[in-house]
């Protein structure tokens, strides 16, 4: 039995079995408390004699049987064991994670570390997004799809590419499966895949991580319009879902959801230059030279996370930055025929501040406009062969969008570091454990 399932009166004075790890221990002259994590996280209280309990430490496995009590005084829903029988699995040497532990100290014990309550529920909120996200696409009618991790080009930029001996030449570890999808559109109708990402981000931020798990979109026929339209039932579908199946895990990191739950479409659409007008008014700085020198922010700039703060800082929703400046996008980036130089594109900011959560748009179909675009950006459109006869062989207008998961997961459990929304983070001075 589990530690939540025994929590029922009708269980009172009846007996039970239920096995896991020692997560707190009180021991006193002739009782021991012996909170028990069990294996999903749930915990129950379990009483036994002091003579029973004295090998125990903590994170020893164990199984405890014994009769269920009702007591008000009982910690976690009032409920406790009365041990009469205690197998032993393994007592476990003195473990090195006590309760108040340095960031740096629980990343390197991640391995450990992910034992605790806290991980435990940001883990299971990370699973039901994931979980949601999947049914959104199968109830919408998308392909689930794999597209290769080991590559040729830069999707990105080259600046973030890590490099790789493939047997006697060089690839890359994929920074996006866009291409691919592109590829798959004229086959496969709209497509979707979930598969890691891999950035060789120098800076060091909250909410960069060197591998992350990119859930992306790619459909035929798809206007802007459309491609923000599914972004947001998406997202607005795997909240409302996420926080009735994990309330309890969001009550237990003190979320409060009052602001989540008015996620719902449509989202605000904020044309770029009414962004930047907004910037400006509010006297807004950008940060211009790599010493930290600012001016006004100007229209042609990016959006820095310090103006995506700006601009969302009081919304509860998020809201769509649409038609960013070429020069600030990849080659890739279809241009706005009514507004030259602007991008039929948009990126989606989390409110309070959170920042870019989605980045999409319509994707350059003519391969006229797209080798220019190349060739401007120092892209060698020799390296691109096969995805230039995309736009050879039956191009169509199409577009689609890149969601970081732990960007979401950040947002929805409200954690401060990107690092603590998955199990084993990967950044620039950490590849271990
Ligand atoms: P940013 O400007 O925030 O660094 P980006 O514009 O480089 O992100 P895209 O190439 O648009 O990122 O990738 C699509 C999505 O993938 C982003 O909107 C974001 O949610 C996520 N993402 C990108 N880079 C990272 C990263 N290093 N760590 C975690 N998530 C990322
Ligand atoms: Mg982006």
């Amino acid at each position: 039995m589990r530690a939540n399932e025994v929590k029922s009166p009708e269980l009172a004075g009846k007996e039970v079995t239920v096995r896991g790890w020692v997560h707190r221990l009180r021991k006193q002259k002739e009782n021991a408390f012996v909170l028990l994590r069990d294996d999903r996280g749930g915990v129950i209280q379990c009483v036994m004699s002091a003579d029973k309990a004295a090998p125990l430490t903590i994170e020893s496995s164990i199984e405890v049987t014994g009769t269920v009590s009702q007591d008000a005084r009982a910690p976690e829903g009032g409920f406790e064991i009365k041990c009469s029988n205690l197998k032993i699995y393994n007592i476990a040497a003195e473990y090195p994670i006590g309760e108040y532990q340095s960031d740096e100290l629980l990343l390197d014990k991640r391995h450990l570390a992910l034992r605790t309550r806290r991980m435990i529920a940001i883990t299971k909120i990370r699973a039901s997004v994931l979980q949601h996200g999947r049914q959104w696409f199968v109830q919408n009618g998308w392909m689930e799809v794999t597209a290769p991790t080991i590559v040729k080009g830069a999707v990105e930029g080259g600046s973030t590419l890590f490099k790789l001996r493939y047997f006697d030449e060089d690839a890359y570890l994929s920074q996006s499966a866009q291409l691919y999808l592109e590829a798959m559109i004229f086959s496969l109708g709209p497509v979707w895949s979930l598969a890691p990402s891999f950035r060789a981000e120098k800076s060091r931020t909250v909410r960069h991580l060197a591998e992350f798990s990119h859930l992306e979109a790619e459909a035929p026929w798809f206007t802007l319009d459309d491609i923000l339209k599914a972004e947001e039932q998406l997202v607005s579908y795997v909240i409302q879902n996420t926080i009735k199946e994990r309330a309890e895990e969001l009550a237990f990191l003190k979320r409060d959801v009052t602001d989540l739950k008015k996620v719902e479409p449509p989202f605000e659409r904020v044309p770029y230059g009414k962004a930047i007008e907004i910037l400006r008014a509010r006297g807004f700085q950008s940060v211009v030279h790599e010493d930290g020198a600012k001016r006004a922010i100007e229209f042609g700039d990016d959006l820095s996370i310090e103006s995506e703060r700006e601009l969302t800082k009081d919304a509860d929703r998020p809201i769509f930055v649409v038609g960013y400046p070429l020069a600030v996008k990849p080659f890739y980036v279809k241009e706005d025929p009514d507004r030259p130089g602007l991008g039929l594109t948009a990126d989606m900011l989390a409110p309070r501040g959170f920042g870019e959560i989605t980045s999409g748009g319509q994707r350059e179909d003519d391969i006229n406009s797209i080798t220019a675009r190349m060739q401007k950006e120092g892209l060698d459109p020799n390296a691109y062969e096969w995805y230039l006869d995309l736009r050879r062989y039956g191009s169509v207008p199409h577009g689609g969008f890149g969601l970081g998961i732990e960007r979401l997961v950040r947002w929805i459990t409200d954690v401060q570091d990107i690092k603590d929304t998955v199990l084993f983070p990967r950044t620039m001075s950490r590849a271990s454990p």
